[in-house]
């Protein structure tokens, strides 16, 4: 009987250059369960680096507005280049001339073009995993043939299926990370930094024992390190705390990473590729929760309070649901939405409100004649998350308190039921004093 397997995902810094992909081979080597390997495209190699994903996309906005996009192009042929050179591997010289030919033809406007905006920056994971399967000599595994998207643009589960048809004997193999393909057959891609999600669908198709993510930093840290300083890693964490913090701005994982491996309980071990004897971070259905009761802290900023004040607002029946089918008209979805008894407060991300702001507010002008609408721009929201706050007296006195020291003014609080997080809204100007304030409160 074969050994469970290993599906390890390696991110863009980990594979950025052919060093790095050496260290990939060697931990890859090193334990010959790990059989699955999804690969990102090469990313940063030093701060001011540019990932090929970025360059690919720069190359395609430049060809659809008829301009030149010959300098990143050449960069990206010089990346992989030299990455075949170094790892003396043949080069991907066919596959990066017809991106050059479906790039000539989108900027000649020819509508036979494959260049599509998620075919071009799904090129980064395509080139890189057909070189990274060749130095590892793994099979290369199409993830256009095995991962598929419903009519709604998810996952559809056929991809299990699929994925399961190519990879049944028990070789090593190589699946590029980022994308699909939609239901009538054209390329589609993940959200940015959507490698992660392809890594969880592998290890659920394989019914693997663990999903190793391996990436820059030595497991899920308690903040974010552009922000607090040396940030304590966390050893165990829960499926459902991962999701709020990643969902909340921890970014070493993408937030849709965790359902395929929840759904079929295969833990995820985020690791890093440059230090690979550390322990990581384990993220598992359950944990003792008794300790700490705080997991992390995660933030962003970029939101925008659109506030509306109606006299008797909590006699209307359907007033909410008529200010959210406005939303919906225009296609935002909302954060969260703390009320008063004739007041509501709708949090929207900047990303999702985009230009639509005057017309939401003419059409909620027009539709539930508040007496009062503003909005209140630059809000920065932080989630302080662990499942042992629940039924735990003090947690958000000593948050609130940590505020108070730092001069931090809280503009809105939310807690859900379930008591794993407690958000705070803050001056996005705030932003950076308020983490540090509730990290050096919970953990030093
Ligand atoms: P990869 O290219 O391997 O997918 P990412 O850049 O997507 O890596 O994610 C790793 C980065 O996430 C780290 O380098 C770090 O800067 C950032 N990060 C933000 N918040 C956290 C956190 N709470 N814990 C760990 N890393 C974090
Ligand atoms: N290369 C893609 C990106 O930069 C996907 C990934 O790295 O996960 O977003
Ligand atoms: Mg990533």
């Amino acid at each position: 009987m074969s050994l469970s397997p290993i599906v390890c995902k390696f991110g863009g810094t980990s594979l950025a250059d052919a060093e790095q992909i050496r260290k990939v081979a060697s931990i890859v080597r090193a334990n010959e369960r790990r059989r699955f390997v999804v690969v990102s495209a090469p990313g940063k190699r030093h701060k001011n680096d540019q990932k090929v994903t970025d360059l690919l996309l720069t190359c395609w906005h430049l060809a659809m507005q008829q301009l030149d996009y010959a300098q990143p192009l050449q960069m990206i042929r010089e990346r992989y280049n030299e990455i075949a050179r170094d790892l003396d591997v043949e080069p991907v010289a066919g596959p990066l001339e017809e991106m050059e030919h479906e790039l000539r033809k989108l900027a000649a406007d020819d509508q036979s073009t494959l260049a599509t905006r998620d075919w071009i920056a799904s090129r980064g994971e395509y080139f890189h995993a057909c070189l990274v399967a060749a130095f590892l000599e793994a099979t290369f595994v199409p993830a256009g043939e095995c991962i598929r998207f419903d009519n709604e643009g998810a996952l559809d589960s056929i991809s299990y299926d699929l994925l399961q048809q190519h990879m049944q004997s028990n070789g090593l193999y190589v699946i590029p990370g980022f994308y699909g393909r939609d239901m009538r057959g054209r390329i589609k891609t993940f959200p940015r930094g959507g490698s992660d999600i392809t890594g969880a669908v592998v290890a659920r198709a394989v019914q693997a024992e663990v999903y190793e993510n391996w990436t820059d930093v030595s497991g899920l840290l308690m903040a974010d390190p552009r922000v607090v300083e040396n940030p304590r890693p966390i050893g165990e964490v829960t499926y459902r705390e991962l999701r709020e913090l990643s969902y909340m701005g921890a970014t070493v994982l993408h937030e849709e990473t965790i359902f395929p491996a929840s759904q079929a309980g295969i833990p995820i071990y985020i690791k890093n590729t440059n230090a690979p004897l550390e322990p990581g971070t384990r993220i598992v259905a359950t944990r003792d929760a008794s300790q700490p009761a705080i997991v992390g802290i995660a933030g962003k900023v970029g939101f925008t309070t659109i506030y509306l004040e109606k006299a008797l607002m909590n006699q209307q029946r359907g007033y909410g649901r008529r200010v959210l089918e406005v939303l919906e008209a225009h296609g935002i979805s909302y954060e969260h939405i703390p009320s008063g008894i004739d007041s509501m407060s709708i949090i929207v991300s900047d990303e999702q409100l985009g230009n639509c702001e005057p017309a939401v507010l003419r059409e909620l002008k027009r539709t539930l004649e508040p007496d009062r609408i503003e909005t209140y721009p630059d809000l920065a929201l932080i989630a302080t998350v662990g499942e042992g706050m629940a039924h735990r007296v003090g947690v958000s006195g000593c948050l609130f308190e940590a505020l108070r020291q730092a001069q931090v003014n809280v503009r809105m609080i939310s807690q859900g039921a379930s008591e794993i997080n407690i958000i705070v809204g803050v001056e996005a100007s705030d932003y950076e004093r308020a983490v540090r304030a509730i990290y050096d409160a919970f953990v030093e």
